[in-house]
């Protein structure tokens, strides 16, 4: 039997995993989790009001409940337990754990409060137990979102919803009643480069558009210029533009017009800024503002740049959150790391220097991308070890103790893993919590007590 162990329980490590056991009666894979909790992104991640992308958690559970596939987490690999460890214990290890940090503005005042990151925000509403205290102050008018991927708009239509559409989602209920009572009533998305270079994706724009209660709001000159390159543009760009072009520039039809016009809540892009300086209230404990840098475009089609023209404008606004990119982070100094991409350096999945090391997922390739390249990508990496192993790069020759030599490592630690069974009694529980709200689930969002619901 060839034993692999995979870091990280989200869909890299799951669908890694899938693929290994599913293709081959002689692997057994175990995973180790940092989170008491499985799934990655997919549960703090993915937006609430998204419950159809969170079915993947059933197939994961089917491969977590493989006879050869086991769960262990509340195991944070690098501080419980060393990768060298781990390859002394297994006969591979696939690092799929991820992105977990963020990429920073930059720019003055970036720590005010009333200035978050996208993933600290989006992990507040998701239950993610490092940010359950972020309890952002939504009593200001005006929000502004620099970044306009499909993160930004997720952040953007959670700010805007009405409660009554989140209300039975697995959202947290304290997000849900701070959210309740915020006046944030306009949301500006802003990005560098213009129209043709949105980064989002179709359904999340047309989510925004479809918002009930909220009118877009855009700058009209921003569109100069574009209905004429539709013709040359690839189709999905071409679709994307033309719903763009219909709610920025074109003339309702009488309905629409009405739904508009009586729309209490607001949202827009802003195309060409860069933010230069978050501005301070007067007594400079929080943000009231944002310095933007007008741009202008450089070079052509999608290879565009901006460049500043020397204009700047100032927005006023009392929650600024970025969503300019996740980015991985080292976990083990005895792992390769590229410091200038933000990711393990790898060949096909192969880590490159080390032998029967092997990566998935976002660490992999970076933080783009949908559960579905993730998917592919993690399918990729598991044909490269399995591949290795028929043609003896990868040895196999000895017996491995497996997760037997990492508990007693871990149990030394004094740290006890959270398995698979473990992880459905907190899964029931809080089912339970949520049915008398009419919600699939109430998150629990304290590790402690994770771990007593688990163990219980
Ligand atoms: C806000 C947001 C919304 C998204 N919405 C969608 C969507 O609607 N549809 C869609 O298809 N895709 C969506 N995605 C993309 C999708 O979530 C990713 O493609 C996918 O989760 C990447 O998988 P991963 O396993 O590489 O990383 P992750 O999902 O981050 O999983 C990594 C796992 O590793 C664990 N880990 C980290 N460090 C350690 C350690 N030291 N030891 C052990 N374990 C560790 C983490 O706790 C985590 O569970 C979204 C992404 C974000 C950020």
């Amino acid at each position: 039997l060839t034993i692999v162990c995979i870091v990280g329980g989200g869909p890299a490590g799951f669908y890694t995993a899938q693929h290994l056991v599913k293709t081959r009666p002689d692997v057994q894979v175990d995973i180790y989790e940092r989170l008491p909790v499985p799934f990655g992104l997919v549960r703090f991640g993915v937006a609430p009001d998204h419950p159809e992308v969170k079915n993947v958690m059933n197939t994961f559970t089917q491969t977590a409940q493989h006879a050869r596939c086991s769960f262990h987490g509340n195991v944070s690999v690098g501080k419980d337990v060393t990768v060298q460890e781990l390859q002394e214990a297994y006969h591979a290890v696939v690092l799929s754990y991820g992105a977990e940090g963020n990429r920073t503005l930059g720019v003055p005042g970036e720590d005010l409060a009333g200035v978050h990151s996208a993933k600290d925000f989006v992990g507040w509403y998701n239950g993610l137990p490092t940010n359950r205290d972020l309890r952002p102050d939504l009593r200001c008018e005006t929000a502004v979102i620099l970044g306009q991927g499909n993160v930004a708009l997720d952040v953007a239509r959670i700010l805007l919803s009405p409660v009554d559409i989140l209300k039975n989602t697995d959202i947290t209920q304290p997000a849900l009643d701070t959210l309740a009572e915020s006046s944030v009533r306009r949301v500006l998305i802003v990005g560098r480069r213009g129209p043709l270079q949105l980064a989002c994706t179709i359904k999340e724009l047309r989510e925004m558009v479809n918002l009930p209660g909220t009118r877009p709001e855009m700058e009209a000159s921003d569109f100069e210029c574009i209905a004429k390159m539709l013709k040359v543009l690839p189709r999905p760009r071409k679709r994307l533009t033309e719903l763009l072009l219909k709610v920025a520039v074109e003339t309702p039809e009488e309905t629409e017009l009405e739904r508009r016009n009586s729309a209490k809540r607001a949202w827009g892009f802003r195309f060409f800024r860069s933010p230069v300086e978050i501005l301070p209230s007067d007594d400079l404990t929080r943000a009231a503002g944002i310095r933007l840098a007008v741009n202008r475009l450089e070079g052509e089609g999608e290879d565009v740049w901006a460049v500043t023209t020397g204009e700047v404008e100032d927005v006023e606004c009392g929650l600024v959150i970025s969503s300019i990119g996740y980015k991985s982070l080292p976990i083990d100094p005895a792992v390769p790391f590229d410091p200038r991409k933000h990711i393990i350096p790898n060949t096909m999945g192969r880590v490159q220097k080390c032998a029967g090391l092997y990566c998935s997922g976002w660490v992999k390739r970076g933080p783009t991308g949908v559960i579905a390249t993730t998917m592919n990508d993690s399918f990729d990496t598991a044909r490269t070890l399995l591949h290795d192993m028929d043609e003896g790069t990868l040895d196999i020759s000895t017996v491995k103790p497996g997760s037997a030599g990492v508990t007693t490592i871990l149990e030394k630690r004094g740290v006890k893993p959270v398995l698979f069974s473990d992880w459905e009694k907190i899964d029931s529980e809080e089912s339970k919590r949520g049915e008398g709200r009419g919600k699939p689930r109430e998150k629990l969002l304290d590790v402690g007590e994770m771990l007593k619901v688990a163990w219980t």
